[in-house]
């Protein structure tokens, strides 16, 4: 655990000293749970985006995407029941005046049991080996055994008291569970209460009630509102999707944890709507395609894995988690929700207006299911740093910090460079910069001694390093070097384009 919180810390430095991620408003000394991409954050979130654009758009027929504007009218969050139910329950420590989830807090306590758990099945793999037959032992040893069945039993509670809003009950189970707080150290909690998460402020001039809007939680509810819209003018066929990108603001309890929760941040949504009864067919469909669009990342497979919700949302009849390893653990990256026809019902009743389809097929007019895929752009952006992040020890001793970012969503693809300032060097250089630049984000670098060049590249992620010589005056080739092998080839010029483009491009992640 201290390992990992010490790694995080490394991440947030690096992430800052590189120009990726800045506290927001620094030299007023930041704004809680706000942050701003530097240079180069900008340029590995705006590739999160494309793979996942271009995965769910340009991939799929039956998927298109829209831009819909932040505020919506405030009856959209009454539809949406966001104005009476998106709370969290909150706990407050009295000694240390820290402000919790407890939701939170009974899910760690959870955590913590499996993680004996996990302990148990790895002391038996160590001693065993391949024999040892992990699903039998978990099935039949009886701490392991005693163990599920605690967590069980408190995953029963937490899901009874949450569904029937009886926030004494989540009190008591945190009682119950002995939890104290982290930093006081002491049980000495508050009673727990519901807090909503949407930020609200004034349309024009006139204040009070009537010109009350919000800024939007989540992006969804712009694409039900443009539901038939989109349909309608696209001509589009059930089953198809509307994919959006953009900020959602939520006024979290408990904002830490860099950016993996902020008050101001941005998701990746897209909803499928199907035929009423197809939904759970295309739930597990959607689950499937998700997970692997994560894992052909290559970040390690290890690192993801699926859980289903506890306690589900209002708007949901099945829900599951994409959970990723973070520096902190295994914690959401995305949600995969079977929302039914609750949205579009509820916008139906408020609005008046019908938002049906006429499906030709069965001669036949509803109300579409919804399978929703909803992924945080900054939560995406964290799993790729910190699982890229490395600071490696080289055979000679040294070490050199590395981000080993997918190639397809490093910042600068290609950095050029001229082995020195001189003898006609740099532009060649130039002239190999602008080859390139059409094709592929590129950095020209002549400062410093090539080494620590590289050195540079490397903490950024750069994938190749171009090194224009005194050979490259005489025959056109130059050394490119590859940098998670450090290994250097000699190629010719007019090879380059075709050499980075094919290693760079999205379809190697797509195939
Ligand atoms: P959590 O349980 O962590 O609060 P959630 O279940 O409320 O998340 P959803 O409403 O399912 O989250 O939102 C979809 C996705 O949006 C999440 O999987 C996450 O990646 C992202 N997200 C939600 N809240 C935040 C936040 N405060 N900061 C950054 N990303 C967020």
């Amino acid at each position: 655990m201290q390992q990992k919180d010490d790694n995080l810390k490394d991440i947030i430095s690096h992430a800052k000293e590189y120009g990726f991620v800045f506290p927001s408003s620094e030299i007023y000394d930041g704004l809680a749970a706000t942050y701003d991409y530097g240079q180069l954050g900008a340029e590995l979130k705006n590739n999160i985006k494309s793979y996942w654009w271009k995965s769910m758009v340009q991939m799929h027929e039956n998927i298109v995407g829209i831009d819909s504007a932040i505020f919506m009218h405030p009856s959209v969050w009454k539809a949406s029941g966001h104005v009476d139910a998106f709370n969290d329950p909150l706990i407050d420590n009295k000694d240390s005046k820290k402000r919790y989830r407890a939701d939170v807090l009974i899910e760690e306590n959870i955590e913590k049991i499996r993680q004996k758990i996990n302990k148990d099945v790895a002391k038996g793999l160590k001693r065993f080996g391949d024999d040892f037959d992990v699903e039998q032992f978990k099935a039949t040893n009886p701490n392991v055994l005693r163990n599920q069945a605690k967590i069980d039993s408190i995953e029963d509670r937490m899901r009874t008291a949450l569904n029937n809003e009886d926030l004494e009950g989540v009190y008591n189970l945190i009682i119950d569970l002995g939890i104290a707080c982290p930093v006081s150290g002491t049980k000495n909690w508050t009673e727990v209460r519901q807090f909503n998460l949407m930020f609200s402020t004034e349309l024009g001039s006139v204040s009070g009630d009537a010109s009350k809007i919000y800024l939007r939680p989540e992006t969804a509810q712009g694409i039900f509102v443009n539901f038939l819209n989109v349909q309608k003018t696209g001509r589009m066929k059930i089953p198809f999707g509307i994919a959006q990108i953009g900020k959602a603001f939520r006024n979290e309890i408990v904002a830490r944890q860099f950016i993996f929760r902020m008050r101001e941040f941005e998701q990746m949504e897209m909803q499928f709507f199907v035929r009423p009864g197809e939904e759970m067919k295309w739930y597990e469909y959607w689950k499937e395609q998700r997970m692997n669009w994560h894992k052909a990342l290559g970040l390690g497979e290890k690192n993801y894995r699926l859980h289903d919700h506890i306690k589900l949302a209002h708007y949901a009849n099945a829900a599951a988690d994409i959970e990723f390893n973070f520096p902190m653990g295994f914690k959401e990256l995305e949600g995969i929700h079977s929302r039914t026809d609750f949205d579009l019902k509820q916008h139906q009743e408020l609005s008046g207006k019908k938002l049906q389809y006429f499906d030709t097929e069965l001669n036949e007019n509803y109300v579409p299911y919804v399978v929703e895929t909803s992924v945080g752009l900054d939560r995406m952006f964290l799993s790729v740093l910190s699982s890229s992040f490395k600071n490696e020890l080289l055979e000679d001793g040294k070490t050199r910090a590395v981000l080993s970012l997918p190639y397809a969503l490093a910042p600068y693809k290609v950095a050029v460079m001229p082995l020195l300032k001189r003898d006609g060097l740099p532009e060649k250089a130039r002239e190999v910069m602008n080859l390139l630049k059409f094709d592929m984000n590129c950095i020209y670098d002549e400062k410093d001694t090539a080494g620590k060049r590289y050195r540079r590249q490397d903490a950024i992620g750069t994938p190749f390093c171009v090194m224009i010589d005194h050979q490259t005056l005489e025959d056109e080739t130059v050394t490119i070097r590859n940098r998670d092998t450090m290994k250097q080839d000699r190629v010719s010029i007019q090879e380059l384009n075709t050499i980075i483009g094919e290693k760079v491009s999205f379809n190697s992640l797509f195939k």
